[in-house]
């Protein structure tokens, strides 16, 4: 594999950090994650725009050539480096706040360049989970107050997405002190209620302000589908008639269980087919059960 580490393209295995990275010694960085189908970046215009406010939040000194054009370039050769021009790829970006010596909380002399690193890597998408939903757990929010930050400092997602595979499950449906919840560890949660109106927690330091989550809105919107960005309790997501979550790499994905209880008839809903068929349209996917179907 070849990536791409502070200016430089080389294979994995030759490429090194300081271990006095903050990134390794703090968790002091921020990332994003862009998928790449055939190429084509999807959506590369609202990734770099919150890495961008990433950056600006914890404040991270942005390199002056690291500009949205020549982060989309280091993605693009990365591909091309590793033979996924083809298919579906996953481009990771990572920035730290650099290293210095000796290990301090306090913010590096000015000037200390930031480490920036980019890999890229196959990804096969979930298309069987697409057409059959998956099971998430509920778990605790255990994490800090700023989730609106894309911060590589995961431990609560972490633990918590574990608790999940080891349950059998895709995903952690993570819960707030007032048993609402608020997003998944790595994709933003939805339900359709009681009166086919899509719900999903407003933007706020609480989620991820999720580039899937954006497009979907978007979508809804065009398609007429009523919309509320409000909290949604556990007992509601419950009682829902359609449950799905949303990410970079999942896209839309039907919710059929939650905690071992299933989500109306416990098959992907009408609303949320319709809303992965729009995806797929938006970004010129081709949907599994799509092939060949000259009627979509
Ligand atoms: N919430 C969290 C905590 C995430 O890690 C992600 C994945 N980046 C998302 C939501 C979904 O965001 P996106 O649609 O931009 O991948």
């Amino acid at each position: 594999m070849h990536v791409y580490l502070n200016g430089h393209y080389l294979a994995a295995r030759d490429a090194s950090i300081s271990p006095l990275d903050r990134g390794f010694l703090f968790g002091d960085g921020i990332y994003e994650v862009v998928r790449a189908v055939d190429g084509r970046l999807i959506e590369a215009e609202r990734h770099w725009k919150r890495l961008a406010r990433s950056l600006r939040e914890t404040r991270i000194e942005r390199p002056l050539a690291l500009g949205d054009d020549a982060v989309s370039g280091i993605a693009l050769r990365l591909l091309e480096e590793n033979g996924l021009m083809q298919g579906h790829a996953l481009v990771y970006l990572e920035i730290t706040r650099g290293s210095v010596s000796p290990r301090t909380h306090h913010f590096p002399p000015a000037g200390t360049a930031p480490t920036v690193f980019a890999s890229a890597a196959a990804f096969t998408p979930f298309d069987g989970q697409r057409i059959s939903g998956v099971p998430v757990i509920l778990a605790p929010d255990e994490r800090w107050a700023r989730c609106d930050i894309k911060s590589v400092s995961l431990l609560p997602n972490i633990l918590a997405k574990q608790q999940a595979a080891e349950s059998g499950c895709r995903e952690a449906w993570l819960v707030d002190g007032e048993g609402f919840v608020t997003e998944g560890t790595s994709s933003n949660a939805w339900i359709v209620d009681r009166e086919g109106r899509l719900v999903t927690r407003p933007l706020g330091p609480a989620i991820l302000g999720g580039v899937t989550r954006a497009v979907v809105l978007e979508l809804a919107a065009a398609a007429g589908i009523a919309t509320t960005e409000r909290p949604f309790a556990v007992a509601e997501a419950l009682e829902a008639r359609e449950a799905f979550l949303t990410s970079t790499s999942s896209l839309v994905l039907p919710v059929t269980s939650i905690d071992g209880r299933p989500v109306a008839n416990g098959r992907p809903g009408s609303t949320t087919r319709s809303l992965l068929a729009a995806y797929a349209h938006h970004a010129g996917l081709t949907l599994p059960w799509q092939e060949g179907d000259t009627a979509a």
